[in-house]
Parts: structure tokens; C-alpha cells; sequence
């Protein structure tokens, strides 16, 4: 026999979200299916005009998904073999496959308390083959550009910022995605700007730059009959851009209704388990709301017992992965991330997620601790 526990408060909560917007996303799906333009067409155009406005950057190009931004970006930053680009551990591995698509070699700086990356660490990670740097605003949490910037800088590296997670977060009022030469974006369903499907985005204010990216996003081609450079097909198709351009007019309310819920937990979790209290100048955005407790696989059981779904973002970090293991990493070379992997917990946060159901996520957490 198989028990079974009914799901109380999943980790999303996809129905709910959308019946806020069903009949706008209706309505562009049928203006895209009958207007015969599925690829490269104007919702896409207006998709980028728009977000690169709400970022605050010069140009926006809708991708495929994420990972082919991030790559597409390394290759016309014109990284590549001998050349090594430095990122977190404790990310999502597409911020170190991407280099490692590139044709470059993946390196790791260790982070800091805030679980993004630690500007002491990465000027230690710099060797003469460093290009570049790919910071990552875990979470929704912004890195620590200021300080990054400044020793990208010092030694005339790169700057890609991997802002998958962060979609509006701020630091000192500067959104992230404003400091790199390039950012890459995910609009994955599981992201704060999300379509149904894959899609991502690539964001630069380089002029030079997005005319190549433009070209590399789409065969190579500057014209419909010329081809300057092989390069692969990263488009975002039509349709995701008119779903896109409904879910960006909502993205305000859907962020502050994300950080209203974040700030509610942290409040009742404080002092039982580690909360992401957010730093001074921080504009988080929380599209994973994680705690940290040395009892994490314990509680992680306790809540699934208590039909309440909780994630871990990652339990492997990259450089212990099987296909990291030809860059020579050990286990407790990146300690911070190693016990970050052992300790993280991600609750269900997303907008609509009832004050009632998240006191229940929190008096079972309370119940644990008690017993
Ligand atoms: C989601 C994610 C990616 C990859 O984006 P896809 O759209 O899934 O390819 C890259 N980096 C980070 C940090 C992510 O969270």
C-alpha cells in the first residue's frame, strides 16, 4: 500500500496565476495565429522595445531560452578556447556549461553570506588567462556589482551578468543587467517574467554588440540573403513574445506581491532558521525564497509529510558535478557553496499564495523546530 499525501501548498501555483490574465493571453494568442507572422515578427519587436525600457538598457533581444543567451553572448564577446571565465559554484550549471559551450574553460570564485559571489574570491580566482566574469544575482538577490565592476576594471576582464533569477532587483536603485557589457535573462516558467515554455533575453547597451548578437541570434544573417558568420538559430518565436508583453505589464505588482510574502516569512522563520534578510541598497526580488537550517533534509521530510512542497536550489554544486570533473575541483574547494548546497531550503512563494497558506508553511515549520 502507498501512502499518498495530498499537496496542501504546492511549490507554484500556475492556474491561479493566470486566471488573472487569461483573457489578454487569449487574446494575443489569437493575434498571433491569425496574423501569419510567427518568427521575428512585431510582437517580438515590441517585447523587446518594452523590457529594454523596464530594464533601463539601450537594446533587448529575445532568445530561445537562457543558456543559448548566455553562450551566444560569450562567443561574439569573442571568448573562447584558452580563455577562462569566472563564475559561482552554487548556480544553476547553464552559468558554467554556457562557458564551457563558448569553447572557454569554466573557473569558480566562492561566495559570500548573501550566496552571491565574493569580490575577494574572484580577484583571487584571476590568472592570465582570465577574460571574463559571469556574476550571478541568485535568487532574485543582487551581486555585489559595485565591487565586481571594479576589479573587472582593474584587470580589463569581461562582464556578463547572469541575471536569470532577477528580472527587476536592484541594487542602490541600479537594476541589475545595467552593468555588464551584456546580461542574459531566462523568462523560463519557473522565473518572475516567465512565458509558457522556454525563452530568454539578452540585454546590452553596446551598439557594435547588438548588431552581432542580433546577427548570431538568427543563422548569421545581416540580410535575408546574406550569411557574414555560421551561427546557430536562438530565436524567440512570436508567440512567447505576445504572452511576454502581457506577463511584463503585471511584473510590478507580481514583484512587490513576491517581496510582501518574502518579508512575512522572514519575520516568522527568524531565529529558527537562517532568512535571506536582505543587505542595505537591496531590491531582491525572491524568485526562490530560500532559508538555511543545519536540519534541512529533516525539515525538507517533515514538510513534504505535511503536504507542503519544498525545493532544493542545487543539492550538487557545479564544480562537484560529473561533467565539471575535468576542471580538477575538489569537494571543499568552494566551502561556502559546498555548505550552502547542505543547508538551503526553497518554501513556495509566488503571487496569490494565500496569508492562510503560508501560515500554515510557517507553523509547520514552528511544529518541527518544537519537536
Ligand atoms: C534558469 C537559469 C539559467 C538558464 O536559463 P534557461 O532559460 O533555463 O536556459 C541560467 N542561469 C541561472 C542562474 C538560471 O537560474
Amino acid at each position: 500500500m502507498s501512502i499518498t499525501t495530498e499537496i496542501k501548498v504546492p511549490y507554484t501555483n500556475f492556474p491561479q496565476l493566470i486566471a488573472q490574465v487569461r483573457p489578454e493571453l487569449h487574446e494575443a494568442f489569437d493575434a498571433v495565429i491569425t496574423s501569419g507572422r510567427y518568427i521575428l515578427g512585431p510582437h517580438l519587436a515590441q517585447f523587446e522595445k518594452e523590457v529594454s525600457e523596464f530594464i533601463g538598457v539601450g537594446h533587448a533581444l529575445g532568445f530561445s531560452n537562457g543558456t543559448a543567451a548566455l553562450h551566444v553572448a560569450l562567443q561574439q564577446m569573442k571568448i573562447g578556447a584558452g580563455d577562462e571565465v569566472i563564475t559561482a559554484p552554487n548556480s544553476f550549471l547553464a552559468s558554467a556549461s554556457s562557458v564551457a559551450l563558448a569553447g572557454a574553460e569554466p573557473r569558480f570564485a566562492d561566495v559570500g553570506d548573501d550566496m552571491n559571489m565574493d569580490p575577494a574570491a574572484l580577484e583571487a580566482a584571476i590568472t592570465p588567462r582570465t577574460r571574463a566574469i559571469i556574476p550571478v544575482h541568485l535568487t532574485g538577490r543582487p551581486a555585489r556589482m559595485p565591487e565586481i565592476m571594479a576589479i573587472a576594471r582593474k584587470h580589463n576582464l569581461l562582464v556578463l551578468e547572469d541575471c536569470a533569477q532577477a528580472i527587476g532587483a536592484r541594487r542602490d536603485g541600479r537594476m541589475v543587467g545595467t552593468w555588464g557589457e551584456a546580461s542574459a535573462f531566462s523568462l523560463h516558467p519557473l522565473k518572475n517574467l516567465f512565458t509558457f515554455g522556454d525563452s530568454g533575453l539578452l540585454v546590452t547597451n553596446d551598439p557594435e554588440l547588438h548588431r552581432r548578437l542580433w546577427m548570431a541570434r538568427s543563422h548569421g544573417m545581416s540580410t535575408r540573403d546574406v550569411c557574414d558568420f555560421w551561427s546557430d538559430n536562438n530565436r524567440m518565436d512570436e508567440l512567447h513574445a505576445a504572452f511576454l508583453l502581457v506577463h511584463l505589464k503585471k511584473l510590478k505588482q507580481w514583484t512587490e506581491e513576491r517581496r510582501s510574502l518574502a518579508l512575512r516569512y522572514n519575520d516568522a522563520l527568524r531565529g529558527l532558521v537562517k532568512v535571506p534578510d536582505e543587505g542595505a541598497g537591496e531590491y531582491h526580488v525572491y524568485q526562490t525564497y530560500m532559508i538555511r537550517t543545519d536540519r534541512r533534509d529533516q525539515l525538507q521530510d517533515f514538510l513534504r509529510g505535511k503536504g507542503i512542497e519544498a525545493l532544493t536550489h542545487y543539492r550538487i554544486p557545479i564544480h562537484m558535478q560529473p561533467a565539471a570533473r575535468s576542471l580538477g575541483y575538489k569537494p571543499d574547494d568552494f566551502p561556502a557553496a559546498k555548505k550552502l548546497s547542505e543547508t538551503i531550503l526553497s518554501l513556495p512563494l509566488y503571487p496569490g499564495l494565500t496569508e492562510e497558506k503560508q501560515e500554515y508553511v510557517q507553523s509547520s515549520i514552528r511544529d518541527f523546530f518544537r519537536a
